[in-house]
């Protein structure tokens, strides 16, 4: 037997890494390096689970997944519960109802902090014969300090100003104070109220050229019936500025938009015309306007035009403010001459009006003053309208509506036939310089009784007159040579003192019969 042969001796083991740490050097040797033992290493996966750098790296990729996917449902859920819990209302630039709205948002502040109602205090403003100005400095209550406080309220402002044309030939101009463009919170009937009013940049209103502009109203959803109280109160506030008032319109590109305050109503008797002209008119007018039959039965559109020409300062412009505050209708006032005003714009204002409005065309000859140096086969060529154009549009307006239309002018000699032929102008009205009558009716007017017993001075004035040559003989008729808007000034310039009057006579001499 031969001896026992010991097997050979085991390698020695590989000495163990002392904290079980593998150097990346060695990891990927043994991942990669093609001496793989392919002993005992496990597989694939198991090297990637422990590898930490890896590991690491996924777990973040997952954490990133994971708050991106948070972060988008946390956006919806705010969407979703924004749908849920609020409500929007956009009012864009071209509503009737933004302008009163801007308006009402004011006034509301204001009314605030003085602790009364948007309507009550605009009232107490109309009645105090006040305009819309800046707002004061008021002393707040506490109270009205913390609700000022709570109620971050308009800090951003925007001015809006409009000047207004007196009868008597003097200039108000009124600001208003309303909500710029950005965010402003309101506290209404006991709720929040976020409201923003965007002025885009980019995008333009095709009609008038301005910046694009939209007020988004929110609020809570369980509370959407505040805007129906909203608007209410913001158009009761529109009405009561235009209660007893006559709105002058005029074009802004392709409509028609309120011009200024609305003005107070002139009565028809503060116009002194001659003898009965007046009352002709105002018969004629309210004739036609209980005619809708009349004309519907024969088909004829339910149209009438009126010419007032003479001198100026006759109270041609007056007399029709004065017939549409009788008739309590407004005015559409368009100028001819006006740039950028062509045959198709012209056609479309026209036959769009506001309602219940009287269409006025003042100084019509003015916008042809070119006619016989510049025509065209079209007719003639005005700043941008041309004749034949405003000859189409006058016979466009048309509609289910009435349509009265006012032709003023100084210079009727200049007038084409065409213009002034019956369908286009059914009754043309000279209002000329100021006869005894308007004379004697004006010095009522200014200097009664109580200034003038037994109207002692009215026959010295009008004695003087006659001396200088600037009103007919007693007796004669017609007119004479001075303008009744001259004679008004006048008056107001000797404003209770007839003396002064008597002896301002001098003063009109060569100021008239300028035509
Ligand atoms: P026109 O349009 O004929 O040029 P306006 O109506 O503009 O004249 O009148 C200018 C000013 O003169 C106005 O302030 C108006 O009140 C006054 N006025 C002119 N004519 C009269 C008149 N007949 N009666 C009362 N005021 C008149």
């Amino acid at each position: 037997m031969g001896p026992l042969t010991t097997p050979p001796a085991l390698p020695p083991a590989p000495p163990e890494t002392p904290i079980g740490y593998v150097s990346p050097r060695d990891q990927s040797s043994k991942q990669f390096g093609g001496v793989s033992s392919g002993s005992g290493d496990g597989n694939i996966l198991t090297q990637l689970a422990g590898n930490p750098f890896f590991t690491a790296g996924f777990g973040l990729a997952g954490l990133g997944a994971v708050l991106a996917l948070a972060q988008r449902g946390v956006r919806q859920g705010a969407a979703l519960l924004r749908r849920r819990l609020l409500v929007d209302l956009e009012i864009s630039r071209n509503d009737e109802s933004y302008q009163w709205f801007l308006h009402w948002m004011s006034q509301y502040q204001r009314a605030q902090i003085s602790g009364t109602s948007v309507l009550a205090s605009e009232r107490a403003k109309l009645d105090g014969g006040g305009a819309t100005t800046i707002m004061k400095d008021e002393k707040p209550s506490i109270l009205t300090s913390i609700i000022k406080k709570l109620t971050p309220g308009l800090h951003h402002l925007s001015i809006q100003t409009s000047k207004i044309n007196n009868p008597n030939g003097s200039l108000n101009t009124h600001f208003s104070l309303i909500p710029g463009p950005g965010r402003h919170i309101l506290r209404y009937k006991n709720t929040f109220l976020s409201v923003h009013r965007v002025r885009e940049s980019k995008a333009l209103d095709l009609q008038t050229g301005t910046p694009w502009e939209t007020v988004t109203l929110t609020t809570l959803y369980s509370h959407r019936h505040i805007f129906e109280s909203l608007f209410t109160e913001a158009h009761q506030l529109a009405m009561q500025l235009q209660e007893g008032k006559t709105i002058i319109f005029t074009a802004w590109g392709t409509e028609w938009r309120a011009f200024g305050q609305p003005r107070r109503k002139r009565p028809l008797e503060s116009v002194v015309l001659d003898k009965g002209i007046a009352e002709q008119i105002v018969r004629d007018v309210k004739d036609f306007l209980g005619s809708s039959e009349w004309y519907s039965s024969r088909g004829i559109p339910y149209r009438r035009g009126y010419l007032l020409h003479g001198p100026p300062g006759s109270g041609k412009s007056s007399f029709i403010q004065a017939l549409a505050s009788t008739l309590d209708y407004n005015i559409s006032l368009l100028n001819l001459s006006e740039r950028g005003l062509t045959d198709d714009r012209l056609n479309h204002l026209l036959t769009n009006t506001p309602a219940r409005t009287i269409i006025l065309l003042e100084d019509i000859d003015a916008a042809f003053t070119t006619r016989r140096t510049q025509t065209s086969s079209d007719g003639y060529r005005g700043a941008n309208v041309t004749f034949s154009g405003l000859l189409n549009a006058l016979d466009g307006v048309a509609s289910a509506e009435e349509r009265i239309v006012f032709l003023t002018t100084n210079h009727v000699h200049r007038l084409d036939p065409a213009l002034v032929r019956p369908g286009r102008v059914d009754m043309s009205v000279h209002l000329g310089y100021a006869t005894r009558w308007q004379i004697e009716r004006l010095w009522g007017r200014f200097y009664g009784e109580d200034l003038d017993p037994g109207g002692e001075g009215k026959r010295r004035f009008l004695g003087r007159l006659e001396e200088v040559g600037l009103v007919s003989r007693e007796g004669e008729e017609g007119e004479g040579a001075v303008s009744t808007a001259a004679l008004q000034g006048l008056f107001l310039f000797h404003k209770g003192d007839v003396e002064g009057a008597v002896a301002g006579v001098e003063g009109l001499v060569g100021g008239e019969r300028g035509d």
